[in-house]
C-alpha cells in the first residue's frame, strides 16, 4: 500500500494523479491519500478532500486556508497554510510517498522537507531540480531517498534504464521535444505571437506555465538540466531532438550505439502511475499505441536560433552554480508578464538570457542562496520592462 502526500493536487498533474489513484483502487491496489496541498483553489480541493479523506490539507494562501477550514468544519482535517504548511504536508508523518506537482520554484522547500523526512519522492515539479539540483540530489543521497521522475521524458529515460548495467554504459540521453505550437515559425511571426496562440499546445494538455515553456522551448531547456541532475550526466551527454508526434517520450543511447526508446500515447497518467508503482507495471488508463494508424514518426533538429531558451538553459547548466536558478526565476517572472499581455513573446528568451548571464556561477551552497538568486532574477525581469 502507498500512503501519499500530493502537492499541487488541483493542477493538471495533481488531478491526473488522483485519477491514477482511483484506477489503482479499482484494481485492488491501495493508495491512501494522507495529505493534499495547493495554492488557493478551495472548491476543487474540498471535493478532493471529501472523496479521498486526507488527514491534512495545506493551502499556500492563508485566506484560502481560512475559507477551507470553514467549509470543512464537519470533517476532521488538519488545515495548514503558507510555505510552512506546504512543507508540513510534504513531510506528513503517515505518508511514505510525496508527489510534488506544484508549479514553479515554490516547490523547492517542500521537496527538501519531503526528502528530509525520508519520503520517497515522485517529482513532477522540475523547477525544483533546475534551481536547487545540487541541494536536492545531495539531500536525497544523504537521506537514502529515491527520486522517481514524473516528467514524461525523464520517466521514459528512467524506464529505458531499467536493467542497464550502469552509468558508464550510457553514451547519451536523447530528450524528445514536441516543438510546441510555434514549430517552424519565423522571427516575424514569433514577435507577434499571443498568449492564446502559445497556450494551444499540439499534443499535451497541461497547466499554463509549462505550456508557455513548451512554446518557447524553455521547457526542454529546463528538462536538460533536470535530466543532468536525475541521471548524473553532463550537458554534453544530453541531446534534444524535435519529435512532433509526442509518441517517443525519450531515448537512451548506450555505449554500443544501441538505442532504447520508450513509446506510448501522450498521456501523463502513465508516467504518474509508474512513479507510484515502480518497479511494477500494471494496467493503466493510458490508451494503446496504434502504430499503423500513426503511419510515421518524424524527427528534426531543434531551431536554436528562434527558440533561444534551450541554449540559455544548456549554457546555464554548463556554467553551473546559481546560473540555472537565475534562468528559471527570470523565466517564471517573464511567463507571468507574457500571460498578462505586458511583454511580447520574444521578450521571454531575451530576459531569461540576460538574467542568466548576469548571475555569477557561484555554487548553490544553501537554500537561501538559491532563493536569493531566484529573487534577483525576478526583480531584474520586472525592472527591465
Ligand atoms: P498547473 O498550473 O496545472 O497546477 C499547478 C498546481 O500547483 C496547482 O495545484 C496549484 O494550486 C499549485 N500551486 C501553484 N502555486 C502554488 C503555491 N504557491 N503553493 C502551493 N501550491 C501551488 O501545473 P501543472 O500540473 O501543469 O504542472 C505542475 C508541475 O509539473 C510543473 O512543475 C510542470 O513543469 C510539471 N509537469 C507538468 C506536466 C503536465 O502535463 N501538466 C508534464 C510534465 C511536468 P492552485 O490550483 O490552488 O493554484
Ligand atoms: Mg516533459
Amino acid at each position: 500500500m502507498t500512503k501519499l502526500a500530493l502537492l499541487g493536487a488541483t493542477g493538471s498533474i495533481g488531478v491526473q494523479a488522483l485519477e491514477v489513484v482511483r484506477g489503482l483502487a479499482a484494481q485492488g491496489e491501495r493508495v491512501e491519500v494522507k495529505a493534499l496541498a495547493a495554492r488557493s483553489r478551495v472548491q476543487l480541493l474540498e471535493r478532493q478532500a471529501r472523496e479521498f479523506r486526507p488527514e491534512a490539507v495545506a493551502l499556500f494562501d492563508p485566506t484560502a486556508a481560512k475559507d477551507f477550514r470553514e467549509r470543512t468544519r464537519d470533517m476532521s482535517i488538519t488545515v495548514l497554510e503558507g510555505m510552512e504548511g506546504l512543507c508540513q504536508a510534504a513531510a506528513w508523518d503517515s505518508a511514505d510517498t510525496t508527489l510534488n506537482a506544484v508549479v514553479g520554484m515554490v516547490g523547492l522547500q517542500p521537496t527538501l522537507a519531503a526528502i528530509g523526512a525520508g519520503k520517497r519522492l515522485a517529482l513532477a515539479n522540475k523547477e525544483t531540480l533546475v534551481a536547487g539540483g545540487s541541494l536536492v540530489t545531495e539531500a536525497a543521497r544523504q537521506n537514502g531517498v529515491e527520486i522517481l521522475p514524473v516528467d514524461s521524458e525523464h520517466s521514459a529515460i528512467f524506464q529505458c534504464l531499467q536493467g542497464s548495467p550502469g552509468r558508464q554504459a550510457v553514451k547519451k540521453l536523447i530528450l524528445t521535444a514536441s516543438g510546441g505550437p510555434f514549430f517552424g515559425w519565423d522571427a516575424q511571426r514569433l514577435a507577434a505571437a499571443t498568449p492564446e496562440q502559445a497556450l494551444a499546445h499540439p499534443t499535451w494538455d497541461m497547466g499554463a506555465k509549462i505550456t508557455i515553456d513548451c512554446a518557447t522551448m524553455m521547457n526542454k531547456g529546463l528538462e536538460v538540466i533536470e535530466a543532468a541532475w536525475l541521471f548524473g550526466l553532463p550537458a554534453g551527454q544530453i541531446d534534444v531532438v524535435v519529435h512532433r508526434e509526442s509518441i517517443v517520450h525519450s531515448m537512451v543511447q548506450f555505449a554500443d550505439n544501441g538505442v532504447i526508446a520508450q513509446m506510448g500515447t501522450p498521456d501523463m497518467r502513465l508516467p504518474i502511475q509508474y512513479a507510484l508503482t515502480w518497479p511494477r507495471r500494471i494496467p493503466s488508463p493510458a490508451g494503446e499505441l496504434d502504430l499503423p494508424a500513426l503511419g510515421k514518426l518524424t524527427f528534426y533538429q531543434p531551431d536554436r536560433e528562434h527558440f533561444r531558451c534551450l541554449d540559455v538553459c544548456i549554457d546555464a547548466l554548463k556554467r553551473g552554480g546559481l546560473a540555472p536558478a537565475a534562468a528559471n526565476g527570470a523565466n517564471e517572472a517573464a511567463v507571468e508578464l507574457f500571460l498578462q499581455g505586458r511583454i511580447s513573446f520574444l521578450e521571454i528568451p531575451r530576459l531569461v538570457g540576460e538574467a542568466a548571464a548576469r548571475q555569477a556561477a557561484v555554487p548553490a551552497a544553501t537554500v537561501e542562496e538559491v532563493l536569493e538568486a531566484d529573487r534577483r532574477a525576478r526583480a531584474f525581469v520586472r525592472e527591465s520592462i
